[in-house]
């Protein structure tokens, strides 16, 4: 099947064409008829499966075919919500790169940066609008945009945003928007919140799915290197320096963990910088951009952090530590093997992480093979320990129920969209610390 067939318009097939793609994923081969129908969709797709094209495309199409001229200023008609900056930034430059023969106006909005330069954007009016759900909120709050005339919603990567206890914020977001409205919801997992979350939403929506839920890309090598906690470092740094590695995404559990690995991996002599939500927005822009341009070989990230990276042929991810939560590892993964590359995905683990593996290969339905390196074999006469999780991470990620009411008025400020610490928020607070561990 060729882009051509799918009723695409002329301009949005040639920034196609010059993007260099010769053909739809097989989740664009299904959305995008959908979409253009103007269907509600419930897709449930793995990272790197060519989602954003598979809703980004036909929401254009229909916005430009159905573009309205009027007086005053322009109506935000689409709106795609996702979980993080990263992604946010991600999905606002490729909606850029695939209308840019198109006459509409588009914004990104997230939190960690000045809210002013934003809000002189809205006020001058944006057809498309990428944002996090928090800083969306504030500029709601400050009138810098109105959300009545949404045509479209996209709430990308959904699981992820329910995961980061954004559910508060999106319900609150969907009350300012017209009840008619063509919805799409994306999310890799789906939970009963989901589900929940989905059956309020959608109309008869469309089913569609890729990769079975919960299973990693055959294009995915996997393999566990058994190893003692305190050598990881030592076998990290010796397997990029003897397979000449030069673009290695690390996962670590914890912030903390990422600091001090990059750090130690630069004594090292490998490059490397941490990417986790206590950096500024500027410090994970550079980083994310020194990785992709091959100026730092190693990135280590946390799991809320990463989420959402598209780093295009990333060949090698490792987990330095497993995740606290199974479903981490299917996203982690994911962030190699995509649109069609190979990847290899290796995790170390010690003793006290076999709960985790087993946990892991129980949801993947699969045995993750073992190699063992020479040279690293794990000390029998070591017991597990109790893991560390970072700051209360593993229960703000488990699903349980949170107390997210907010005791006062005002709106909190919040970075990209995570919820910020404020006095009136004290009963918060401990859910928005673990938040922080991520
Ligand atoms: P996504 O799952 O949306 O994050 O996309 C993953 C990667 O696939 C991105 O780098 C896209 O640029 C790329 N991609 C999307 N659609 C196609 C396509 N039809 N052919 C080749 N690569 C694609």
């Amino acid at each position: 099947m060729s882009f051509d067939s799918l009723g695409l318009s002329a301009e949005i097939l040639r920034a196609i064409s010059e993007k260099g793609y010769d053909k739809p994923t097989p989740i664009q081969q299904q959305a995008i008829p959908l979409v253009l129908e103007g269907r509600d969709l419930m897709g449930g797709a793995q990272t790197g499966t060519g989602k954003t094209a598979g809703f980004t495309l036909p929401l254009l199409d229909r916005l430009v075919k159905t573009s309205k001229s009027g007086k005053g200023r322009r109506p935000v008609r689409a709106l795609v919500l996702t979980p993080t900056r990263e992604l946010a930034a991600q999905v606002h430059e490729n909606v850029q790169t695939y209308g840019r023969y198109l006459p509409l106006k588009t914004a990104v909005v997230f939190g960690g940066v000045s809210i002013n330069p934003q809000k002189m954007k809205l006020i001058k009016g944006v057809d498309i609008l990428v944002a996090t759900p928090g800083r969306l909120l504030d500029h709601v709050s400050q009138n810098s945009v109105n959300l009545s005339k949404i045509d479209i919603l996209v709430l990308d990567e959904a699981d992820r945003m329910l995961d980061m206890g954004f559910i508060r914020d999106i319900r609150k977001v969907l009350t300012l928007l017209p009840e008619q409205k063509q919805t799409l919801l994306f999310s890799a997992t789906f939970s009963n919140e989901i589900k929940k979350l989905a059956n309020d939403l959608l109309h008869s929506p469309a089913l569609i799915e890729v990769a079975q839920r919960n299973t990693t890309s055959e294009r995915v090598a996997q393999v566990v290197h058994h190893v003692d906690k305190k050598r990881k470092r030592e076998l990290l740094s010796f397997l990029i320096g003897s397979n000449n590695w030069e673009q290695v995404l690390v996962f670590t559990r914890t912030k903390h963990g990422a600091n001090r690995l990059a750090e130690q991996l630069g004594k090292d002599g490998i490059t490397a910088a941490a990417i986790h939500g206590n950096k500024s927005q500027g410090a994970r822009t550079r980083a994310l951009a020194d990785f992709k341009s091959g100026k730092i070989r190693v990135l280590v990230a946390t799991d809320i952090a990463a989420r959402g990276l598209d780093i295009s042929q990333l060949p090698h991810v490792v987990n330095f530590e497993l995740p606290n939560v199974a479903e981490d590892y299917v996203h982690r993964i994911g962030r190699t093997g995509r649109a069609g590359n190979e990847g290899e995905a290796m995790s170390l683990v010690c003793v006290d992480e076999l709960k985790l593996l087993k946990d892991i290969e129980r949801l993947i339905k699969a045995d993750i093979p073992k190699v063992e390196i020479d040279g690293y074999k794990p000390d029998p006469s070591i017991k597990a320990e109790p893991i560390n999780r970072g700051r209360g991470n593993s229960q703000a990620r488990s699903g349980k129920p949170k107390n997210k009411k907010r005791t006062g008025t005002k709106r909190a400020q919040s970075t990209d969209g995570k919820p910020k610490q404020k006095k009136h928020w004290h009963k918060n607070k401990q859910k928005t610390q673990q938040l922080k561990a991520g």
